[in-house]
């Protein structure tokens, strides 16, 4: 059983204050007790989680990244005060996604100016899109469970219906399907399912294997079930291109790019604080505790001020 310490979504008492970092997670998280959160509290990302991500390796896999990341800018899930990794490696994709993306809206700001290159071939033409992360729309599933079962359509080795019991995904999935999912696709689905699934009929030791030896239409039918209970934030981008007029749609991951925007702009920060440390003589510490955007209106400011003067 669930119990609910909030409201369902779409009750007017539950209501998003970006301005204040807090935010409803689409699916909601489910604690140790069984108590149901959707709230969230952002902190923005500041000089200390930029010093983080600026000394991870560069191989560090985003969903390490993610965790990582969130497990520092998370201040409160619903009544939870105590977030560390696991909590977040508990969190479900699509909840994980969505902060995400809300986090780069608090750290940068709601446009993003995206790259896209013309998919025929003999064109490859570049062209820039922008898009605008608070227009999003976000489809909003509050789920109170985390495990759900099903009936297969088609029949497994002569058995008609089988019942199919699964978890869904979380982050700890993400993390351990990182060193594969580059490589191989086929191998990370067999090895998410494999994970994600508990029971097959009256199997319930079900690994990689037993997953492969399934026709390839019942791994298709249990990936959508999956897909359509926890839709991951999936952002598909229109164009025309301006060289050839062919229109097409190219899907971006998000998190991904802002993984990488963070850590590009990340290259800047010893030399910012340096900036602000020689004329404010504050700490390091303390600059570094000034989330992203304060810190960047004090230089402007002091740039200002040095102009000015010369
Ligand atoms: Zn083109």
């Amino acid at each position: 059983m669930v119990e609910v310490d909030s409201l369902p979504d779409g009750s007017p008492e539950v209501q998003e204050r970006p301005e204040d970092g807090v935010f409803i997670l689409p699916t909601g998280y489910i604690d140790g007790h069984g108590l149901y959160h959707s709230e969230v509290e952002l902190a923005p990302v500041n000089g200390k989680i930029e010093a983080f991500l600026a000394d991870l390796r560069d191989d560090t896999y985003a969903a390490s990244v993610v965790t990582g990341l969130l497990a520092r800018c998370i201040k409160r899930i619903g009544a939870l005060t105590d977030i560390d990794a696991s909590l977040v490696r508990n969190m479900l994709v699509s909840d994980r996604s969505y902060l995400m993306m809300r986090l780069r809206e608090m750290t940068f700001g709601r446009k993003v100016d995206v790259i896209l290159q013309c998919p025929d071939v003999s064109c490859r033409k570049s062209m820039d899109i922008t898009l605008f992360l608070d227009e999003m729309r976000i489809e909003r599933q509050p789920l109170l469970e985390r495990c759900f079962t099903m009936h297969l359509s088609c029949a497994v080795e002569g058995k008609e219906r089988e019942q199919v019991e699964f978890r869904l995904p979380t982050g700890a999935d993400q993390e351990a399907l990182a060193s594969v999912v580059h490589l191989d696709e086929q191998k990370a689905i067999h090895c998410l399912l494999s994970r994600c699934i508990r029971r097959i009929g009256e199997q319930t030791d079900i690994d990689e294997a037993v997953i492969g030896a399934l026709p390839e239409s019942v791994r298709s039918e249990i990936e959508a079930k999956i897909q359509q209970l926890t839709p991951d934030l999936e952002i598909e981008l229109e164009g025309v291109c301006p060289e050839c007029q062919n229109a097409f749609s190219a899907p971006i991951d998000l998190t991904a790019f802002v993984m990488t925007e963070i850590r590009r702009n990340v290259r800047h920060l010893a030399r910012e604080v340096h900036f602000v440390a020689w004329y404010y003589h504050w700490s390091e510490q303390d600059i570094l505790a000034l989330p992203r955007q304060k810190r960047l209106r004090y230089i402007e400011l002091l740039q200002e001020e040095i102009e000015r003067h010369n």
